[in-house]
C-alpha cells in the first residue's frame, strides 16, 4: 500500500504536488487557506480537511508547501506536531529551516526541510530535470524517500537541516546573475535590425559553454592558487570590462546591471592580483 500523507498549500507548487501523489495512488489530505482552492483537488481524489489542525492529525507524514516561513508558521500555529514527520518544501533561509526544524522538535514532531528545483509543470513528470534538495536527519529521509520521490527525483545533501534551503538559494542566485546577463544582452541589440530569436540560441550556446569553466573556478578555491588555469586574467578581464561599458552607452543602454560586478574586479585588480582569474571576486564578498 502507498503511504498515506497530508499536504498544506494548494497553491501554483502545492497543486502539482498533489496531483503527482494522487496520480501515483498515494491517499492524499489537503488544506489550503482559501477553501475554493481544494475543489478540484477533491474532485481527482484528495480528501479536505476543514483545517490546517485537522489536516495534520489526518496523517503523521505531513508536507507543507506555502508561499514563506511566516506562512507556514501561521498555518502551524495550532496544530498539535506530536509523533509528526513535517516536511517543509516552502523555499526559506537555512536560519529559518533551522529555526523551524527545532520549533517542531519542541512540539514533538521531527522535520526534514526541502528546496524545490523545478518549476510545477516539471513535477511528477520522469526525467524532467526537476528534484528537490533534502536536509537534516538521514533517517527521516530514508524512512520516506520513496514516497518524497514521488513529484520530483530527491537529493540528500547534508545531516546540517539548513543545507537545504542554502543550497537552493544558492542555485537561485547564480540564477539572478544570469538573468541580469541575459536582460543587459538583449537590452544591448533591442534598437537594432537583429531578431530576439536569432539571438537567442546563440546567448544559450555561450552561456552553455562558460558554464563550462564553473569546475575550474571550484578547483581554484580548494587550492587557493587563483592563477591555475586563467587564460583569462584580471587585468585583461578588466580592460575588455571598459570596452563592455562604452558599447551600452553607444547602444544607449543603462550599465546598471553591470557595474557591481565590474566594480569589484577593478578593486581586486587594485590590490594585485592582475595574474589571476576573476575568482578572488569571491574573497571580497565574504570578507
Ligand atoms: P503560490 O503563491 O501559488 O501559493 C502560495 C500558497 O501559500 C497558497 O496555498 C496560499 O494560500 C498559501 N499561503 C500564503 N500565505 C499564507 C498564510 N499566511 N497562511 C496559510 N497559507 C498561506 O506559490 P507556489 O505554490 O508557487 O509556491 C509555494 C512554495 O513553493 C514557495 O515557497 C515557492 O518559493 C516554492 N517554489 C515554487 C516554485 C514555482 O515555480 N512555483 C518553484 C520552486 C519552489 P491561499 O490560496 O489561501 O492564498
Amino acid at each position: 500500500p502507498k503511504t498515506s500523507l497530508t499536504l498544506l498549500g494548494l497553491g501554483g507548487m502545492g497543486a502539482a504536488l498533489a496531483r503527482a501523489w494522487l496520480g501515483a495512488g498515494h491517499p492524499l489530505t489537503v488544506w489550503n487557506r482559501t477553501a475554493r482552492r481544494t475543489a478540484p483537488l477533491a474532485a481527482e481524489g484528495a480528501t479536505v480537511a476543514g483545517t490546517a489542525a485537522e489536516a495534520v492529525a489526518a496523517n503523521s507524514l505531513v508536507v507543507t508547501c506555502l508561499l514563506d516561513d511566516a506562512s507556514v508558521r501561521e498555518a502551524l500555529d495550532d496544530a498539535d506536531l506530536t509523533g509528526r514527520d513535517l516536511v517543509n518544501l516552502t523555499t526559506s533561509t537555512p536560519g529559518q529551516a533551522r529555526a523551524l526544524a527545532q520549533w517542531t522538535r519542541e512540539r514533538g514532531g521531527r522535520f526534514l526541510d526541502g528546496g524545490i528545483m523545478a518549476i510545477p509543470p516539471m513535477i511528477g513528470v520522469p526525467d524532467s530535470g526537476g528534484y528537490v534538495f533534502y536536509s537534516g536527519s538521514r533517517s527521516f529521509f530514508d524512512d520516506h524517500q520513496r514516497t518524497l520521490a514521488v513529484p520530483a527525483g530527491t537529493r540528500f545533501v547534508g545531516s546540517d537541516v539548513g543545507f537545504a534551503a542554502l543550497h537552493d538559494v544558492a542555485l537561485l542566485s547564480a540564477m539572478s546573475g544570469m538573468s541580469s546577463g541575459v536582460a543587459h544582452a538583449f537590452a544591448l541589440i533591442h534598437r537594432e535590425e537583429i531578431a530576439p530569436k536569432d539571438f537567442a540560441p546563440l546567448l544559450v550556446d555561450w552561456l552553455t559553454a562558460m558554464a563550462a569553466l564553473v569546475p575550474l573556478t571550484a578547483a581554484q578555491l580548494e587550492s587557493g592558487d587563483y592563477t591555475v588555469g586563467a587564460d583569462s586574467n584580471l587585468a585583461m578581464l578588466v580592460a575588455g570590462n571598459a570596452t563592455l561599458l562604452r558599447t551600452a552607452e553607444e547602444q544607449g543602454v543603462s550599465a546598471e546591471l553591470m557595474t557591481p560586478y565590474m566594480d569589484l574586479m577593478a578593486r581586486r585588480l587594485a590590490d594585485g592580483h592582475g595574474d589571476e582569474s576573476d575568482t578572488g571576486v569571491i574573497d571580497l564578498l565574504v570578507r
